[in-house]
């Protein structure tokens, strides 16, 4: 099964409170997408459940269909330390 996911993440726990993540199911034709917060999963699934078996066991709430694939999302905080920073020109 094909997906895209990032290596570096292999459980739900590794992206809380790093990502949201979108949900898209993989059927031709439907292209349902939900955002998730991944605290919710973790809370349900527990924070060790590898990514690879949540998204081939969840299914689309619009068609049914079972299997879907993940996108990250970083949240958007103004403040985080590591953002990359403006740099003006200077000429
Ligand atoms: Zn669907």
């Amino acid at each position: 099964m094909k997906q895209d996911l990032p290596l570096a993440y292999r459980t739900i726990g590794e992206l809380v409170s790093r990502f949201w993540i979108w949900l898209a199911c993989v059927r031709p034709g439907c292209g349902h997408a939900q955002k998730c917060d991944p605290a919710d999963l973790a809370d349900r699934l527990g924070r060790d459940y590898p990514l690879t078996r949540m998204l081939a066991s969840c299914s689309c709430t619009r068609c049914g269909g079972r299997g879907a694939t993940l996108r990250l999302q970083p949240p958007q905080r103004p403040d985080r330390s590591d953002a990359p920073r403006q740099v003006p020109a200077v000429s």
